[in-house]
């Protein structure tokens, strides 16, 4: 790390990966100025805590780039398209991200990474990934875009024998030397466009995940935009593409065999030609999606050497995080179940496809999102939907053009208190036996700080239902 010594670096954008990433270069002797758009309040706070160490700051222009800059190190949020970089480029000035400096500053020996992306599923998968890996005593974490940072995980004091790293498709666009052990793209679906400027460009960003793997790449059979993906990558030699499925797994396979969890692609036991792993009820909560991110996490742990019986072990000891398919609570016969993470609209089909008759509550911030296919895949398990939050127009036309036979309740409304009355429409519309689901399939900052929140106002709002009848 001794190339940073007297580095002039300028590290654009404070924040989250900013900060650190300034106190870590200016540590390594590096030069640094530190550039950011905005000047507000926690910018300020920010500025003051890196200007203490020395480090000059320079808040409102993060356009322009400093006199004898010779290396950018980006926020990942920050679009390609903005004229820093366009700078930077005409001056032949590399740009990392946050996980490139990671990369770059890892020890000799550091822990592999057992990477993953997707559009959604990434926190889950990497979740049951690490908690697979402890299940086999190995020394772990859950880091990059979750828990740990890169950063601290690559240069604190903790020693791991390998890392269980969650990657955004903006961290990866930045990190154009990363190479992992193996790594996994979950599925791909029309998201944050807006930054890539394309899906191309989008799917170019996530596909960067399998560049240089070494030992496999693993790929989504239901999703073949992934198994392109696997194709256009350059991998080390013996480096294998291994799938997952929820159905019977080919050759090279993960799959499900009778609410089995097998694997044919790492075979421990010549005799045979597939390994089990795990039961389906031991998958947390088992919806096929949540059993798709078993078998990728199962992949990935597999491709590293763990065991058959740590798949199982692992996947037991997993809780998902909150408002992920929570289940909340049953009140007369009809379960109420949060999942306000489904914050796009792929996610929402995923946990609709759980269920078997919903009432769906939705609505909120579309981003620029389209619900017709949604809609039109969900219709038939739908008994009614309740809608709330800025955007919920665009949902209820693609009821009414795809499902006119579906009771709709438009609530109207896009204050905090709109949860509750939601719950209590979706409680009239359900029958014993149905699930109230809160899907949104939109972002949350309409009506609430972030998805958490929105989270914890529906079950309380269920909670006061059950009370009420007790
Ligand atoms: P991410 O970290 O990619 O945002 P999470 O694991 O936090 O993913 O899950 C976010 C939401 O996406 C979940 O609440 C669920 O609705 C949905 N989801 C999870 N896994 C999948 C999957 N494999 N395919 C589609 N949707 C999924």
């Amino acid at each position: 790390s001794s190339e940073f010594k007297g580095k002039h670096v300028t590290v654009a954008g404070l924040g989250v990966s900013g900060v650190p990433a300034a106190k870590v270069l200016h540590g390594l002797g590096a030069i640094v100025t530190a550039v950011n758009d905005g000047a507000d309040e926690r910018a300020r706070a920010q500025a003051a805590e890196l200007e203490a160490l020395g480090i000059t700051v320079r808040l409102g222009d993060g356009d322009t780039l400093p006199e004898g800059t010779e290396l950018i190190v980006t926020a990942p949020g920050w679009k390609p398209d903005k004229p820093l970089f366009a700078a930077a480029e005409q001056a032949g000035v590399p740009v990392w991200g946050d996980v490139e400096l990671a990369w770059r500053l890892r020890g000799p020996h550091a822990a592999p990474w057992l990477a993953v992306t997707g559009t959604n599923g990434k926190t889950t998968t990497v979740q049951m990934l690490a908690s697979i890996l402890k299940a086999a005593g190995l020394r772990t974490a859950a880091v990059g875009n979750i828990g740990v940072s890169l950063l601290d995980a690559v240069l604190g004091d903790e020693q791991y024998d390998v890392l269980a790293v969650e990657l955004s498709s903006y961290q990866l666009h930045w990190a154009p030397s990363l190479r992992a052990h193996s790594a996994a793209v979950l599925n791909l679906a029309p998201d944050h466009l807006d930054w890539h400027g394309s899906m191309e460009a989008y799917a170019a960003d996530k596909g960067r995940i399998y560049e240089g793997n070494r030992v496999a790449c693993v790929y989504n059979v239901a999703d073949k935009a992934t198994e392109d993906l696997v194709r256009e990558a350059d991998v080390e030699e013996g480096c294998r593409a291994v799938g997952f499925t929820l159905g019977t797994p080919g050759p090279s396979q993960l799959g499900v065999v009778e609410g089995i969890l097998v694997d044919r692609a790492f075979v421990e036991n010549r005799q045979k030609n597939a390994q089990e792993l795990a039961e389906v009820a031991d998958v947390n909560p088992p919806a096929p999606h949540n059993i798709a991110n078993a078998l990728a996490a199962a992949a990935l742990a597999r491709a590293y050497g763990v065991p058959a019986t740590a798949v199982r072990d692992g996947l037991r000891a997993f809780t998902p995080d909150a408002h992920r398919i929570a289940h909340v609570a049953d009140v007369d016969g009809v379960a109420y179940v949060d999942d306000s993470k489904a914050t796009n609209t792929h996610a929402a089909e995923a946990s609709l496809a759980a269920y078997e008759s919903i009432v769906w509550i939705a609505g909120g911030l579309a981003k620029g999102a389209t619900f017709d296919e949604l809609v039109t895949k969900s219709a038939p398990r739908l008994r009614g939907a309740v809608l709330i939050g800025a955007d919920r127009a665009l949902i209820r036309e693609a009821l009414a053009r795809h499902a006119p036979e579906v009771p709709v309740v438009d609530l109207d409304r896009t204050d905090t208190g709109a949860m509750r009355a939601a719950v209590q429409e979706a409680r009239r519309l359900a029958h014993t036996g149905d699930t109230v689901l809160l899907a949104p399939a939109c972002a949350s900052m309409d009506m609430f700080a972030n998805y958490n929140k929105r989270g914890d106002a529906f079950a309380d709002a269920v909670r006061e239902l059950g009370s009420a009848d007790g």
